[in-house]
């Protein structure tokens, strides 16, 4: 068993599902959820703002 690989695979996650929360403009975080705000755009928002909704 390579227990050498453990931990650092969990950093090596490509970047497609994080970026920057155009809600909280928090960076490098994950962004899961799509919302259509009022101009009936898709957002990629993170978890937190999914909920809050716009
Ligand atoms: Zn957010």
């Amino acid at each position: 068993m390579a227990k050498s690989k453990r931990g650092k695979a969990l950093w090596k996650t490509p970047a497609r599902s994080r970026g920057t929360c155009p809600i909280c403009n928090s960076t490098r975080i994950k962004l899961l959820y799509d919302i259509v705000n009022e101009d009936g755009e898709n957002l990629k928002v993170c978890k937190r703002c999914q909920k809050h909704k716009i």
